[in-house]
């Protein structure tokens, strides 16, 4: 495993998966961000490319140290015994999910991504109307226009104006000091991002609650249909100006956020946002951002997708797969006691841990520098695709899979070894 820095790597932490990282694997065998690494990045390098010394343990069973072997074989006696198994958090790369869809297949297993309630606030859309959305480098390139809607995005998505809007020498689009950014209900207290030159972006204040109300507003401004003389406390006249600047614009972009987006039937928001896009193309040029990516979920959504044709929320327990979106959720499968078996994912995000499982066998791969687990029946620690595994990752706009390779080596298994492994040992008759 090299020491050298490793120059355009890309970073596993969020949707943009920015691919113009230095890193390090230095003597002590941690990763170092070096240059264009945002805090979040450097935070999560630090924690999940830490140093593991010999004397550490690396798997656990009912809290307790034991060599990874024992956890293993553990795990695969806790799997084989399964009756109604849930492959939860699903928190990896594409290796590592086709292990998993294969290892599911296997045992009849329900699927379900840590982060499936915001991606289906964008699923239901396109089931129901679908939609027109564009990718980073069209942003980048041609967006003139760019209304950021309920989100400051930068929270979840560090670099997204830096790489994607105030950029140098984009080959159509206006150079960045003449890009306009308009935020429609960011949170407050957030600080919002100021281009080079530190021109602040227009801000339209909407309260958290009435952002679906404001979504529609702006969808019947855009579409000539909002009655007039139409009463509300919303900024009217601030958003028929936003309508106007779209309809100007050349290519006017739309971002969003689905996972800031946490209220009951946050589709329909969605679906006025992606209507008024809709409306904007028959004049002009208008596309959506809708924002994900995060903790390999588009990664697993692309597998699931290949390998079974449904997204995640799929049951593979009679033979083929079935998509139930409320049924199979993570929360709906544990509140109703319906299975016996947990299999947790979690590669990047320390932060980011399994729910009480409940009666459930909770099995937990997770990355370094995620705490002991209570709940866990067994734990071990995994490697992470970009730090100390290769793998591969889809980006924000899905439309790029990129490559990620490891810096140090801390003998750790991935995700693929151990579900090949115990793919392997279920033999013909288990589950
Ligand atoms: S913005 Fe996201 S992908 Fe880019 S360096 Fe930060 S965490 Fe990594």
């Amino acid at each position: 495993m090299t020491t050298a820095p490793l120059i355009d790597q890309a970073c596993p932490f969020c949707g943009l998966a920015c691919d113009d990282l230095v890193l390090q694997g230095g003597p002590d065998l941690a990763v170092r961000a070096g240059g264009g690494a945002c805090p979040r990045a450097t935070r999560l390098y630090a924690q999940v490319g830490a140093t593991l010394q010999d004397a550490d343990a690396r798997a656990w069973i009912a809290g307790a140290p034991v060599p990874v072997e024992t956890a293993v074989q553990e795990a695969a006696r806790l799997l084989g015994r399964a009756q109604a198994p849930l492959f939860g958090g699903l928190s990896t790369d594409v290796h590592g999910m086709r292990s998993l869809v294969a290892l599911a297949d296997r045992c009849g297993a329900v699927l379900d991504h840590m982060n499936a309630d915001g991606k289906l606030r964008n699923l239901r859309t396109v089931q129901d109307a679908g939609w027109i959305t564009t990718t980073l480098s069209e942003v980048r390139n041609r967006a003139d226009v760019v209304v950021c809607f309920g989100s400051d995005v930068r929270t979840r998505f560090p670099r997204f104006f830096e790489r994607c809007v105030w950029v140098d020498e984009p080959m159509f689009a206006p150079q960045a000091e003449e890009r306009e950014v308009i935020f429609i209900g960011a949170p407050p207290g957030v600080e919002l991002p100021r281009s080079p030159a530190g021109r602040m972006p227009q801000v339209i204040d909407i309260p958290a609650g009435r952002l679906p109300e404001a979504a529609a507003m702006l969808r019947g401004l855009i579409g000539g249909s909002l009655p007039a003389g139409t009463a509300t406390d919303l900024p009217l006249e601030a958003l028929r100006a936003v309508a106007a600047r779209l309809h100007a614009a050349r290519y006017g972009v739309v971002v969003w956020v689905a996972a800031d987006m946490d209220w009951p039937h946050a589709e329909l928001c969605v679906q006025s946002l992606t209507a008024a896009i809709g409306v904007l193309n028959q004049t002009t040029r208008a596309a959506g951002l809708p924002l994900g990516g995060s903790d390999g979920d588009f990664s697993a959504d692309a597998v699931m997708l290949w390998q079974t044709g449904y997204p995640y929320r799929s049951s593979l327990a009679t033979g083929t797969a079935r998509y139930e979106p409320v049924m199979n959720a993570t929360a709906a499968l544990l509140a109703r006691d319906e299975i016996d078996f947990m299999l947790w994912t979690g590669s990047f995000d320390p932060e980011r841990r399994p729910p009480d499982p409940g009666r459930a066998a909770l099995v937990a791969l997770t990355c370094v520098g995620t705490p002991l687990l209570p709940d866990a029946a067994v734990q071990i620690q995994i490697a992470t695709p970009g730090v100390d595994a290769a793998g591969y990752f889809f980006r924000a706009d899905k439309v790029v899979a990129l490559p990620l390779r490891p810096m140090i080596d801390r003998q750790l298994p991935s995700v693929a070894q151990l579900a090949s492994r115990w793919l392997t040992g279920l033999g013909v008759a288990a589950c």
